[in-house]
């Protein structure tokens, strides 16, 4: 039996299309205990799961004591590429995401130009071809009903609506409940993903402008906006909305909005249980880290009640997913919020820690080992309708991570991949340590290392809806050669 450094050195390679085995590893899923099994791998696909020390199909690499996972699925990035590509790129943010094990990152529209066409959604598209680290599904954004339908065709997994606005977001804002219905409702038809950024903006502006006027300018004043009252009506609104017209929605980066956001969705998935919902892995307390991270804690920093709260709702599938929302902006751009927290935009690197962090809450008792699999990879995998990414079994894409749980490892931002080179989690000790992560069956990161950029591909939708190429507003006709289909 070969060493699994044996392995991980040769780019074990699902493009060299051979069979292999790791043999003896603890698996991690989403529907049952974990069991220590063979898995074998054949090119890009897992073949079968087997009892540990019966599979010999070609060579054996030891991986006896480790932890495998699926990779994570991450439904919320913003990798700045094109438009603000000082800030992030498709390779540097998809070696963070390779870094810290996630395998899938889905990116949101709010790149520059905003993808409100069809035009701009291909262009972006192909713009990202053969760049990327790992696999990438795009949302698409705007309220146009044809160009919603083209860009489904397009191969977008889903929408994301944004009721509430910013610079560099201006085009892609639903500014009413009219606009927010008529984009639910076209999904319905799409039969794809809706992810709401909730808010309401002349609720918020005039927040924010009573307290600039009273002279407050503190990260603590920005976070009452945040989960203020606007925002909350926002919520309140776009709920009701989906559940009147049955059309499920996602809600975007729920922690940010606090506690009374997490009781409101809760009564209103009573009611509607097709609504979900997403959270970062809490990593920030406003009693130790905002003090001293200041603008560069924001938006999502939680206290310790709150922390409780939202890793409760992670552990007992209340929110559905783990999603970073990397948001990575420079020191230049965070700098200014030192001496007046409005002046700074919200929003931190996350994606090389978010896995990291939930495998740090498995050991330490605080996440089942199912729930951990299923918020990581499973639930974004159902809601991006991607039928053989999320999990580990027999016909579904080899995306693995290969987990040392007696290792342990201390957030450096010096040695992580994203473009602007900091970290709010820099000097954190995490018990755990990620050993590799595989692509399709191919070794694309190692302690830290990416082994093989540009590997990763294009991904539609493979459930719900079958949407026709060429529909109304599309411009292409024949899909890209780069495009593949999740199953
Ligand atoms: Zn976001």
């Amino acid at each position: 039996m070969r060493s699994l450094d044996e392995a991980i050195n040769a780019g074990q390679s699902g493009a060299d299309g051979g069979r292999w085995v790791i043999r003896g590893g603890r698996l991690l899923s989403a529907d049952a205990e974990p069991v220590v099994v063979d898995l074998v791998i054949d090119g890009e696909r897992v073949a079968a799961v087997e009892p540990a020390g019966t599979a010999d199909a070609g060579p054996v690499f030891d991986a006896a004591g480790l932890d495998i996972a699926p990779g994570a699925i991450d439904l919320h990035v913003h990798l700045r590429d094109p438009g603000q590509t000082h800030k992030e790129t498709v390779e540097t943010g998809t070696a963070a995401a390779a870094a810290g094990g996630t395998t899938l990152v889905c990116d949101m529209p709010s790149t520059q130009p905003q993808v409100t066409t069809v035009d701009r959604y291909v262009a972006k598209r192909d713009a990202w071809t053969g760049r990327a680290a790992v696999d990438y599904a795009l949302w698409a954004g705007g309220t146009d009903p044809d160009q919603l339908r083209g860009m489904a065709a397009a191969g977008a997994v889903g929408v994301k609506i944004y009721m509430a606005t910013s610079p560099g977001f201006d085009q892609l804002y639903s500014p009413d409940d009219t606009a927010v219905r008529r984009v639910l409702r076209v999904s319905a038809e799409l039969g794809w993903a809706v992810s709401v950024h909730a808010g309401d903006q002349a609720a918020s502006d005039a927040h924010r402008a009573e307290l600039i006027r009273a002279g407050r300018r503190t990260p603590a004043d920005v976070l009452a906006v945040t989960r203020g009252p606007g925002n909350l009506a926002g919520l309140r609104s776009v709920l009701t909305a989906a559940t009147d017209l049955r059309q499920p929605v996602h809600l975007a980066h729920l922690s940010a909005y606090g506690t009374a956001a997490l009781d409101e969705f809760v009564r209103a998935r009573a009611e509607f249980p097709r609504l979900t919902a997403e959270s970062c892995f809490p990593a920030l307390s406003e009693e130790e880290d905002l003090p001293r991270l200041g603008v560069y804690a924001l938006p999502t920093v939680f206290s310790a009640a709150a922390r409780d709260r939202f890793v409760d709702a992670i552990a007992d599938g209340t929110i559905d997913a783990i999603a970073t929302d990397h948001a990575p902006h420079t020191r230049d751009e965070k700098d200014p919020g030192r001496h007046d927290a409005w002046a700074a935009p919200p929003g931190y690197p996350a994606l090389e820690t978010s896995l990291p962090l939930a495998y740090d809450a498995l050991l330490a008792g605080r996440l089942d080992p199912r729930r951990f699999v299923d918020a990581l990879a499973g639930a974004p995998a159902r809601i991006l309708g991607l039928a053989r990414k999320g999990r580990i079994a027999p016909g579904c894409d080899a995306d693995l991570v290969l987990l040392d749980p007696a290792g342990s490892w201390r957030v450096d931002e010096s040695t992580m991949h994203s473009l602007v080179g900091w970290s709010p989690l820099h000097g954190r000790e995490l018990r755990g340590r990620l050993v590799a992560t595989y692509l399709r069956g191919r070794s694309i990161a190692r302690g830290g290392d990416i082994m093989y950029p540009g590997g990763g591909q294009f991904v539609r939708r493979s459930t719900g809806r079958a949407v026709a190429a060429g529909g109304p507003g599309s411009t292409e006709k024949v899909p890209g050669a780069a495009e593949r289909r999740s199953s």
